[in-house]
């Protein structure tokens, strides 16, 4: 027979804390404190599944609920010693609601269930305190009336804002019993006029009223929402606990309190919580009264003049401490406890693990290895590697000064000041001497690219979360406030309007990426660090993961950015970033233009050393680690101007007339781009530029070999790959380069050649392609959009409906689709390791930095994944808790 009820108190229980899905987190750990003998009052816990047969069946419960709660309240009553609705000696308890996981939405708290006209003169007797006890009775009905019968608070603060008018006092504490019986009567007047009956006095009607709003309240709205939002199922359900009463509000020998065993917000382990006296409930949260300092030190700290509970209460305080090393140890985690004194003796009224900072997280895992309470592996497991993004991104310092002018989506994380220009190329002119800048478009498109390089921060008035600005901006790790729709941007005055305010051209503002908040003039930044726990923690996961973790940067400050978060070489090199900068785009708009190979190949000369130059940076700053570059990728109409109004001097600058631009532009113009002339097929088309490239890149490793004694590690990659003859032409193109190159300079190196898989058919004849590539890494962002049919710019339109619909769990370009891509993914991966059993196999793209999907390819024994600069912490710690959830489930 399924048991639906479960009792704690007088240091036994049914339940214990890994009983959560059924007893809920309040109940399972009521549980366990009493097992473990810790003062909790006695109490029982209604379980989950009855909220779930409570919501399957009309609002009516199991057969033998009544039965048992029944036994289970008679233990309370001989525990506690007094006997629910006795008139003499009346048992009190509280109704609180508990789910699996804490969720806003379900039931508030009942205090005090079980007064009524008679009880409370009961109380009033047994106690000796008849203020006490009419305090309690309206406590009582203000409370159940809310939260039951759905009466609205004021109704009840204005009956007793009059009372204490007429009376000429100001606080709740100057008000006597007498006072508290005139506004009971006048509560349960009111409650009957509001709810259409009398205030219930039956105390065994009250709980059961109460048991019912709390599982109804599962079915609210505000918790149907919050479920949607969280992705928790329905079927979860809620627990009732019902406990005996302890009162902290009993007079100066009684308080109630809230705490952390450890500082939340810094980790510091140290014992942070607050207390008042002779106070009940959430009279500490609520603000009415302020709260006092747990310790003396805290209390000196904060400079406050009310005494501690440390120097007012001291014996209980020692066995407040006692608790918490004790819950410490047992639990192995910071806990966040609540507690009430009554008449100088302590009793357990919560825990569960605290909430902490990423800052906290950090220290208290560090510290705990440290104790020798948790494992590295263990402290490796507790860190949530998104959570590490706060630490990723400059953020503004919480002391500095602010004036905001307006607000736009946090499109990707960081703060910057800057000042405002309104192009990419003056962003690039002034970031090169030396000007911080933020980048300030309506929108932008890849002809800014340059632009957002040089920015500190991007700021748009128009687009998502996955326009262009904010879908670069993360993968470069640069702030970026998107779509603020407030602003009115003037290119040709050069201002920005919001309200009444203006902002010209080479005002300084600061935007922050995290919060999309914009402000005007400078706001000081904290620039992030890879040190102290965080880097411990760190040295810690790379010790477990065997995934290794690779980033995407074609600059300078991003490879270093990478390699100083500790990236263990570059997953891709983009060539095209290198084409878009102001200095070169003159000679690529040249070779476009050109009519013939001849002419191609001129402008192709010019573009040669800053290519090489490019390379040879790259590959001194990453020495002895392995770079992946893709050769030219976009369709060459990316790199022509759009505008009309730009052709003559475009057209000037190359050297040809505005017709040919013109007709260029109209003949490149392509109805699917993203499926076009781009990738391999441009160099199947025009070989030369592929053959500069890869001249570029072996000159250079020769050049960097020459001069370092050291070889790089080059990956020559092929990007759009689908059929073999592909890659074979263009492998054999790269290497006669390459044997060129040894040639001509008399040193040769080792390197790779292989391919971006990034559609299904090269997933498909991954074993054929696997002939000719030493390596594959997959490019999931374009796999995504190939595999779904998907334009990930066009996908905003639909794609949130999907989600808000429950059709998509979640954004296939944010966490790779495993069901679909990832069986493409591990089908290729296999297949290619079948034609070469050594082949390497990475991932590129945004979802190299997702902890689910380097999940994924850790489970299909990938060797790396690749991410922006800024994920490349994320990303190992997530490897190495991929590694042990494998070794977890291979025991
Ligand atoms: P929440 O989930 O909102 O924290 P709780 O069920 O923990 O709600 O109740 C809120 C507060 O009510 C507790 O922190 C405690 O101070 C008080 N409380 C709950 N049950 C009792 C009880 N049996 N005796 C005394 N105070 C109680
Ligand atoms: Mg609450
Ligand atoms: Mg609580």
């Amino acid at each position: 027979m399924t048991k639906w009820v479960y009792s704690f108190g007088g240091g036994t229980a049914d339940g214990k804390a890994d009983l959560r899905n059924l007893l809920g987190g309040k109940g399972a750990n009521l549980a366990e404190m009493s097992a473990l003998g810790l003062p909790v009052p006695p109490g029982f816990t209604i379980t989950t599944e009855v909220c779930t047969y409570f919501n399957q069946h009309g609002h009516s419960y199991p057969d033998s609920l009544a039965d048992e709660l029944a036994q289970a309240l008679a233990k309370v009553e001989a525990e506690v010693g007094a006997l629910f609705g006795d008139a003499k000696n009346p048992l009190l308890v509280s109704v609180r609601s508990g789910a699996r996981v804490s969720m806003p939405g379900m039931m508030d708290t009942v205090l005090n269930l079980g007064l009524n006209d008679v009880t409370v003169e009961g109380l009033a007797s047994r106690s000796g305190d008849p203020r006490f006890a009419y305090d309690s009775y309206r406590r009582f009905i203000q409370m159940y009336s809310n939260v039951v019968l759905g009466v609205d608070h004021h109704n009840f603060e204005e009956i007793l804002e009059l009372e204490k008018e007429e009376k000429g006092v100001s606080l709740d504490t100057e008000l006597n019993a007498e006072d508290w019986q005139r506004i009971i009567v006048q509560y349960k007047e009111r409650v009957e006029e509001e709810h259409g009956k009398a205030f219930p006095q039956d105390p065994k009607e009250q709980l059961w009223g109460a048991i019912e709003a709390v599982f109804g309240s599962w079915m609210n709205q505000r918790a149907i929402t919050y479920r949607r939002l969280h992705g928790v199922p329905e079927d979860w359900g809620t627990a009732v606990n019902v406990q005996a009463m302890v009162f902290g509000n009993m007079g100066d020998d009684c308080a109630t309190g809230v705490a952390f065993t450890r500082d939340p917000s810094t980790g510091r382990n140290y014992f942070y919580g607050e207390y008042l006296v002779n106070a009940q409930g959430e009279d500490v949260v609520a603000g009415i009264r302020t709260p006092q300092s747990l310790t003396k030190a805290a209390r000196e700290e904060s400079g406050g003049d009310l005494p501690s509970m440390e120097e007012v209460m001291p014996e209980v305080f020692g066995q407040l401490l006692a608790v918490r090393e004790r819950l410490e140890r047992h639990y192995r985690d910071m806990q966040d406890i609540e507690f009430t004194v009554q008449s100088g003796k302590l009793y357990m009224l919560q825990t569960r693990s605290g909430k902490r900072t990423t800052p906290a997280a950090l220290k208290i895992a560090v510290d705990m290895v440290a104790d020798g309470l948790i494992t590295r592996e263990e402290a490796v497991q507790r860190i949530d590697p998104l959570q590490l993004d706060q630490l990723l991104h400059p953020t503004l310092d919480p002391n500095a000064e602010r004036v905001i002018v307006a607000r736009g989506l946090p499109a990707s994380p960081g703060a910057a000041s800057g000042i405002i220009v309104f192009s990419a190329d003056e962003a690039e002119k002034r970031a090169q001497a030396g000007e911080a800048v933020i980048l300030c478009r309506v929108e932008t498109s890849p002809e800014d690219i340059h632009g957002m390089h040089a920015a500190k921060g991007i700021l748009t008035t128009r687009g998502g979360m996955t326009s262009h600005a904010a879908v670069v901006a993360r993968g470069m790790g640069r702030a970026c406030v998107a779509g603020a729709g407030e602003l009115r941007v003037d290119y040709r005055n050069g201002t920005i309007r919001v309200r009444d305010i203006e902002l010209k051209a080479g005002d300084t503002i600061t935007i922050d990426g995290s919060s999309g908040e914009i402000y005007r003039g400078a706001v000081q930044t904290i620039q992030p660090e890879l040190s102290g726990d965080f880097a411990t923690l760190m040295t810690w996961a790379d010790g477990i993961r065997t995934l290794k973790v690779r980033t995407n940067a074609e600059t300078p400050t991003d490879c270093r950015t990478a390699i100083s978060f500790g990236a263990e070489g570059i997953g891709l090199c983009r060539t095209e970033h290198m084409f878009f900068d102001t200095t070169r785009i003159v000679a690529v708009r040249e070779m476009i233009l050109a009519e013939h190979t001849e002419g191609r190949r001129k402008a192709l000369a010019k573009l040669l050393p800053m290519q090489r130059q490019d390379f040879v940076e790259i590959f001194k700053i990453m020495r002895g680690l392995p770079v992946t570059i893709r050769l030219l990728d976009p369709p060459l109409h990316e790199f022509l101007p759009r505008e009309e109004t730009e052709f003559s001097e475009v057209a000037e600058a190359a050297g040809v007339s505005v017709e040919l631009l013109r007709d260029r532009v109209i003949k490149l113009a392509e109805m699917n781009p993203m499926l076009g002339h781009r990738g391999c097929r441009l160099a199947i088309t025009y070989p030369e530029i592929y053959e500069m490239q890869a001249r570029a890149i072996f000159e250079a490793a020769v050049a960097v070999q020459k001069e370092s004694g050291e070889a790089p590690l080059v990956e020559v990659m092929i990007p759009l790959v689908s059929m073999e003859a592909e890659l074979a032409r263009l492998t054999a193109l790269v290497r006669d380069v390459a044997e060129a190159v040894f040639k001509e300079t008399g040193e040769r190196l080792e390197y790779l050649v292989g391919t971006m898989i990034e559609l299904p058919r090269a997933c498909l004849l991954a074993d054929r392609i696997a002939k000719d590539a030493e390596f594959f890494s997959f490019g999931t962002n374009d796999l995504t959009q190939t595999t779904f049919g998907l334009s990930r710019d066009d996908a905003g339109n639909f794609l949130p409906a999907y989600e808000a619909r429950g059709i998509l769990e979640q954004d296939p370009f944010v966490s790779l689709d495993q069901d679909g891509v990832g069986q493409l993914v591990a089908m290729a991966a296999e297949r290619g390791r079948r034609t070469r059993e050594n082949i390497k196999l990475g991932i590129c793209g945004e979802h190299g930095g997702d902890p689910a999907s380097v999940r994924f390819c850790h489970g299909v024994g990938l060797d790396y994944v690749s991410c922006s600069p800024f994920r490349v912490p994320i990303a190992r710690l997530a490897a190495a808790q991929a590694a042990l959830q494998k070794a977890e489930r291979d025991v």
